[in-house]
């Protein structure tokens, strides 16, 4: 285990007997469900049995899809420094797997916090959504949440960070739309064939084009069960990496939506979305350092190992270099990451704050998935040939290092979303 600098983190004995448990996990369950899921054929990822539904399951007994929930609404009630712990840990065993799970814990928390928000207007949800998924400890309950669509995916990243005049640039093309039918809503269209852990979910929690309809920002935010009659899903993607987790389209042709699961109407959905999306791209920079410090650990387990020049590789001052560069990544990268959530955790779930620059929140998912695409690289060409076969986790670890890229929002993207808030809101008094 790595040498922990962060005193706060060094003397609280929660926090460390909570990663040595979910390290645990991810060494003896998750890393070996993963690379076996890796191999599978998409289509046998989702079938009963899989060993998806056997991590999924056993993550839900642990209790860590309550991680994001307060405490008042049943959740673990975690501080953001626990939650850092626990992200790494897990993303160490897998980042799909933990994608899966990432998700699934937004469904409750979200219902939970928008509740506290609107002074209790959403019980109802509460009731339906957060409750139920606080008393599944088998995984029954699965969510997903579908924000792109086919012709719209950087578009409904970037429209929330964006004055609505130059929204228009986007165009509106074939969105899903949300319309209302009497008491109840009605949704009809296609979601992109990317929300992680779509193929399997029970649930989403999705963005909808709702009336007036102008243009790419006028959503909606509902949760809708997905066992309804004109749901549909694609064949999962047969993808590059993270291939543990499944993705895939989710079709709704008039499916029904009660009212109680409609909870942000336009106007406040750009207000909901952006720290939404800041959180969740923070997220994936906190895995990005598990998976950074997985390959960092293969490489220095095998330059111990391989002998070259006469002596272990690791002897030779060009690979201790490598290695040092590497290191400097993993550090840095959980260094910034573990403050930016710090920063977001407590703006959203302490002050309940929505509005607040979110500059460093993009720049940490862009900068950790950075890192970890580069050090996974680099793990793989200290481990030479053998690396590029499939018997090398660090080949594996490439694969997922690079979805990481584009995940959320392409970096080049969530670099621009992040040079707005900088532009907006670096002071140089
Ligand atoms: C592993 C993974 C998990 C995902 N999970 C989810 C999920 O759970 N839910 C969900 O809804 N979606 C999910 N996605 C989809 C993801 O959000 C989109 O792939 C991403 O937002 C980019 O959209 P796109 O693929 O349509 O690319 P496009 O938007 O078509 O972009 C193509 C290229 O153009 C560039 N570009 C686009 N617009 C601009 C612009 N305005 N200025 C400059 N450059 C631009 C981009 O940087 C990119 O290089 C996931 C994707 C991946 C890879």
């Amino acid at each position: 285990m790595y040498g922990e600098l962060d005193s706060e983190v060094l003397a609280d004995e929660s926090i460390s007997m909570l990663k040595r448990q979910v390290h645990d996990f991810a060494e003896k369950e998750m890393r070996p469900a993963s690379v076996a899921l890796d191999r599978m054929d998409p289509r046998e990822v989702i079938e009963d049995g899989s060993p998806y539904f056997q991590v999924f399951g056993k993550m839900k007994a642990m209790g860590l899809h309550k991680m994001y929930t307060p405490s008042d609404y049943g959740g673990l009630g975690f501080s953001a420094k626990q939650v850092h712990a626990v992200i790494e840990e897990l993303g160490w065993g897998s980042m799909g797997l933990t994608a899966g799970l990432g998700v699934d814990a937004i469904l409750p928390s979200i219902a939970a916090v928008f509740n506290d928000m609107t002074a209790g207007a959403l019980d109802e949800c509460v009731d339906l959504i957060t409750r139920p998924w606080m008393d599944d400890d088998k995984g029954e309950l699965r969510g997903c949440v579908p924000f792109t669509e086919p012709e719209h995916g950087s578009d409904i990243v970037m429209s929330p960070h964006l004055p609505a005049e130059r929204l228009d640039e986007f165009g509106l093309r074939n969105p899903v739309k949300l319309e209302k039918d009497g008491n109840e809503w009605v949704v009809n269209g296609m979601k992109a064939a990317w929300p992680t852990a779509a193929p399997v979910a029970t649930h989403c929690f999705a963005s909808l084009n709702m009336q007036p309809h102008r243009n790419v920002a006028d959503q909606a935010f509902a949760f809708i069960r997905l066992d309804q009659d004109g749901v549909s899903r694609g064949a999962p993607l047969d993808k590059l990496g993270m291939r543990d987790v499944p993705q895939g389209e989710l079709a709704f042709d008039d499916v029904r939506v009660a009212k109680e699961y409609v909870i942000v109407v336009p106007g406040m959905w750009s207000a909901a979305a952006a720290p939404m999306l800041a959180l969740m791209g923070t997220g994936t920079g906190v895995v990005s350092v598990g998976l950074a410090r997985a390959a960092f650990e293969e490489a220095m387990r095998y330059c111990k190992e391989r002998i070259q020049g006469g002596k272990p590789i690791i002897e030779h001052d060009t690979v201790l270099m490598r290695l040092a560069a590497m290191f400097q990544s993993v550090e840095t990268a959980r260094a910034y990451s573990r403050a930016v959530l710090d920063y977001a955790f407590d703006k959203m779930f302490e002050e309940r704050e929505f509005d607040f620059p979110a500059m460093n929140c993009h720049a940490c998912k862009v900068y950790c998935t950075q890192q970890a695409y580069e050090v996974a690289s680099e793990a793989m060409r200290l481990h030479g040939a053998y690396g590029l076969t499939k018997d090398a986790l660090v080949e594996k670890l490439f694969r997922d290092a690079r979805m990481g890229l584009s995940t959320e929002g392409c970096n080049d993207v969530e670099s621009l979303i992040s040079g707005h808030g900088i532009s907006e809101h670096y002071s140089l008094e």
